[in-house]
């Protein structure tokens, strides 16, 4: 896996994609970590949309978490950047408009570590901006996998199981299932899982 941490006198944009539950934000929160015990300053922004687990913390399905700023729209970063940041991390990317990219190019050109984590396909399978416009751009794409819960092979595809077919629907497992592309439907489909029957089984073992 590429890791450019050794390298902080010049900017960069990094780029973790994937479909739900592929680890996207740990493997961001990681980064993130490993900057911080090189005594880097770090940042992390989130949309202010993304309220599953946490409204100031960017939170991954396993529940480990970072300090986090949510905003509306990418160009507040420059409100709230600091002198001494060398890192900015970005979790949910997907979820920002268009201009996410000029703000991760500039910041880059800044000489800042920049770490964009995101979907980079939606509901339907197609790809969400701005993550394919950010991949082109990134000098590292690391491409991550869940495990499909139908079969087990290596999931790229976020099936929706509940809700209508709007292009946004902020959830976890009341909503969506990773699932390969051969079990992956663009339509909402039936769960496989029922994730409340799981967790109870998890809690009474
Ligand atoms: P992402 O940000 O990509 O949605 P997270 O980093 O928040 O993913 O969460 C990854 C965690 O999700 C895994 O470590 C695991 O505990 C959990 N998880 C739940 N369902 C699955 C699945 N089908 N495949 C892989 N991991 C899963
Ligand atoms: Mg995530």
């Amino acid at each position: 896996m590429p890791e450019f941490s050794y390298v902080h006198s010049r900017g960069w944009i990094e780029v973790v994609v994937g479909s739900m539950f592929s680890g996207k934000t740990e493997e961001l929160i990681r980064r993130l970590r490993r900057a911080e015990f090189a005594r880097l300053q770090i940042q992390v922004f989130k949309p202010i949309i993304d309220k599953r687990y946490n409204d100031m913390a960017v939170t991954s399905h396993d529940l480990t978490k970072i300090d986090s700023l949510p905003i509306n729209d990418a160009e507040e970063i420059w409100n709230h950047l600091k002198p001494g940041t060398k890192v900015v991390g970005i979790d949910e990317g997907q979820f920002f408009s268009n201009n996410l990219v000029q703000v991760a190019q500039d910041l880059a050109e800044r000489g800042l570590r920049v770490i964009i984590a995101g979907l980079d396909t939606d509901w339907q399978g197609k790809p969400f901006e701005p993550m394919p416009t950010l991949m082109a751009i990134a000098e590292s794409v690391t491409k991550q996998h869940a495990v499909c819960v139908v079969c087990g092979s290596p999931a790229s595809r976020t099936q929706r199981t509940a809700g209508g077919d709007s292009k946004v629907l902020v959830g976890t497992h009341d909503a969506y299932e990773a699932r390969c592309r051969q079990h992956f439907k663009p339509t909402v489909d039936t769960p496989t899982l029922d994730w409340k029957l799981q967790r109870e089984a998890q809690f009474e073992a």
